[in-house]
């Protein structure tokens, strides 16, 4: 059943510029269907599409979602779904690339702060730009100078953030992660405003048709996010919930999470602790239903240290 679904999606998800290829596969399937354009291609912490075009200016987006990338509904003013951070980027990013001739870096495992820009060897640029922000602000991570902020100012309010991709880049040249009118993030019920995106986009072009060939660099000490052992634990972890190119063993959804030999949803998950709840509630009933001896048998005293000196004998 899942290889027919495959074999549909393959027919159909052919033209990368369409909006909805992002949201019709997995990120394996991308990777895949990107195959030349893929650097580090079998090792997943690592790999990420890279389209050189020789350009001064590189965009970032990331492929990995926190829910799996769906449109579930599209209105005339919005988009609903999952996925939006950063699939709506990744899509925005594509076809800008094209249309203004720059570079193009889609990553991986930025959901998990294990960004695989950090593997990048980055050219020196102009100056990097990022689709992957909820709203119409735009950040630079401290990545900046001030005729940076300033030329920024001119067509967006500056905003505060914590990282994305860009922060994981070794470069020295200033950033910015553009808002593209997604919100509610990392949720299952995020939602694009369509008229935001389109407006985001067109500043985008003024902005970049006024300032591609100028060259910026940041005033502060480079800084970039390091992969440190609790980073890597955390992405490990949080691969593991986001596993969406498999489903649950019992009820065939996507977004699971793997318990030994079994990967299993969170409700399907749930459940099943509940009944080994159960299973250990009736247990402890039996436990407790047989007779104790005197102090022997019931470790419940023993826990409160009453019979100490009977076990020392
Ligand atoms: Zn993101
Ligand atoms: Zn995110």
């Amino acid at each position: 059943m899942i290889q027919q679904k495959k074999s549909n999606q393959y027919i159909q998800v052919r033209d990368k510029t369409q909006l909805w290829y992002w949201f019709s596969c997995g990120v394996n399937q991308i990777f895949e269907d990107f195959r030349a354009e893929t650097l580090s291609y079998r090792k997943k912490f690592k790999r990420r599409i890279f389209i050189n075009r020789k350009a001064p200016v590189l965009f970032v987006a990331h492929l990995d979602t926190v829910y799996p990338p769906t449109i579930q509904t599209e209105t005339a003013t919005h988009y609903f779904g999952t996925g939006f951070d950063d699939r709506l980027g990744c899509w925005i990013a594509y076809v800008l690339s094209e249309k203004l001739k720059t570079d193009l870096l889609l990553t991986d495992l930025e959901e998990s702060c294990q960004s695989t820009a950090i593997c990048h060897s980055c050219k020196k640029y102009n100056w990097i730009a990022e689709f992957d922000r909820r709203g119409d602000d735009v950040v630079t991570y401290d990545f900046q100078n001030e005729k940076w902020v300033r030329d920024l100012s001119e067509f967006w309010l500056i905003g505060l953030g914590t990282f994305s991709d860009i922060s994981f880049l070794d470069t020295n040249v200033c950033r910015v992660n553009i808002g593209i009118g997604f919100y509610n993030e990392h949720t299952k019920y995020s939602f694009v405003d369509k008229g935001i995106m389109q407006q985001q986009i067109e500043k985008f072009e003024k902005f970049f048709a006024k300032h591609k060939n100028e060259q910026y660099i940041q005033d502060l000490i480079p800084y970039r996010i390091k992969r440190t052992k609790s980073n890597y634990n955390q992405a490990i972890y949080n691969q593991a919930i986001l596993q969406y190119d498999v489903t649950c063993d019992l009820c065939n959804e996507f977004g699971t999470t793997k318990i030994g030999e079994y990967e299993l949803c969170s409700d399907c998950l749930d459940m099943l602790i509940l009944e080994i709840k159960d299973e250990i509630e009736k247990n402890q009933e039996i436990i407790d239903s047989v007779p104790t001896c005197d102090g022997y048998w019931d470790w419940s005293e023993k826990a409160k240290g009453d019979n100490d000196e009977i076990f020392e004998g």
